[in-house]
């Protein structure tokens, strides 16, 4: 029989797959020197030989840090800014975080939905609004409009403006107003009647009116005054 027959885990060193060793681990252990089947290293840093695990790992490769991670962090931190603490304001005030003056509760708006209040003043969040303030463009009234009765597009100066609004134009225009208006006045005697009267009453406050600004013009004071 040849030593083919042996199947795999009649071999010697056989192991399940639950306690193979990563190949990972493996090839660190044949790099490092490992007493009592430890990975060891020495930090490049504080010259100690310590665990493979006190060694951070360098992302994407089986390789670690020369240095261990507390002489790691050191480094980190002799790099940054030192740390600087925190002014801390009394109970029942608070510390602006734009303005930094130390001021009431009060002065701070609470946070909707939520019991905290916003770390800027009112005063210092109302300046924000103001600078962060983009007025929305004014809408420019249409220059030209539809008809709702004869369907045709017309420039808005065909269309009648209702007095009152500041851009407001009726749906229909000055020729279909106009139509609606001799129909109606034709219609019947009584109707013809009323129109004759609305026309000659608006006529004479016309009248009136104009008499009225004419005077204005002329002595102010006079009329201000009864
Ligand atoms: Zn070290
Ligand atoms: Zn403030
Ligand atoms: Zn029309």
């Amino acid at each position: 029989m040849s030593a083919c027959a042996l199947r795999s885990w009649q071999r010697p060193g056989y192991q399940k797959h639950s306690q193979q060793v990563p190949a990972r681990s493996v090839a660190r252990e044949r790099c490092f020197r490992y007493p009592g089947g430890v990975a060891m290293r020495t930090c490049t840093d504080c010259q100690l030989t310590k665990p493979l695990a006190d060694f951070t790992p360098i992302k994407g490769t089986r390789w670690t840090h020369t240095r261990c991670k507390p002489c790691r962090a050191a480094r980190a931190r002799a790099g940054r800014p030192p740390r600087v603490a925190k002014p801390h304001a009394p109970p029942g005030m608070r510390i602006c975080a734009g303005c930094g003056v130390t001021k009431p509760l009060d002065d701070f708006s609470p946070t909707s939905g939520a019991r905290y209040r916003k770390t800027t003043c009112k005063p210092c969040r109302a300046a924000m609004a103001k600078t962060a303030y983009v007025p929305r463009p004014k809408r420019q009234p249409p220059t030209e409009r539809t008809c709702t009765e004869c369907g045709v597009t017309n420039p808005i100066a065909d269309f009648l403006r209702i007095r009152a609004t500041r851009a407001g134009v009726y749906g229909r225009c000055r020729a279909c107003r106009n139509a609606r208006a001799r129909e109606r006045y034709h219609s019947t005697p009584s109707i013809r009647a009323a129109e004759v009267a609305r026309a000659s009453r608006n006529q004479k406050a016309r009248g009136l009116r104009r008499r009225l600004q004419v005077q204005r013009a002329k002595q102010p004071e006079a009329v201000d005054t009864p």
